[in-house]
């Protein structure tokens, strides 16, 4: 596993801009990423005022091991998106938010790498389709394929005529 720490302990009051790169390496290490294929710039300011600290994600880059829904051949999802989270020191044991991230009081660093992680994740689109807008359009040969596909899956396989009689027979 890469690197993808931001240090939290002995900075001055201000930003600080971190880049990190995220690639296959990085999905790999993730047993449950439906990305394998990809590769994006994260960019991450971590902005300190006193005891406030906030870090901004700013992600970009593309997904590559998707297909159409629609025609089944290879897809490029491009993503960008951006997250905004507090940085809250506690000596409790407290439940992260959607907004608030907890931290001890003298963690001297954080580990972004599942923030990273689910921030991507949650910016893949439900609809995974080649449209007109992006300038792609779906492979027509293989939708006809996959159409003369289904219409033979529909059709009634005369084995299974077979057993329903001979299940009969037994009732
Ligand atoms: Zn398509």
């Amino acid at each position: 596993m890469l690197n993808y720490c931001i240090r939290l302990s002995g900075i001055k009051d201000g930003n600080h801009e971190y880049s990190f790169v995220v690639n296959n390496q990085f999905f790999d290490a993730f047993e449950q990423s439906e990305i394998t294929n990809a590769k994006f710039e994260v960019i991450i300011i971590l902005k300190k005022e006193g005891k406030k600290m906030n870090l901004s994600f700013n992600i970009d880059g593309i997904i590559t091991n998707f297909n159409c829904d629609l025609c089944a051949s290879a897809l490029e999802i491009p993503i960008s998106t951006s997250l905004s989270i507090i940085l809250q020191e506690t000596e409790n044991e407290m439940e992260d938010t959607d907004e608030i991230l907890y931290i001890h009081p003298n963690q001297c660093e954080i580990d972004v790498s599942h923030l990273i992680f689910e921030v991507i994740s949650l910016a893949i689109p439900s609809k995974r389709e080649h449209n007109s807008e992006s300038g792609v359009q779906c492979d027509k040969e293989m939708m006809v394929l996959l159409e003369q596909y289904a219409e033979k899956e529909e059709k009634i396989d005369p084995r299974w005529e077979v057993l329903n009689k001979l299940k009969d027979l037994k009732n």
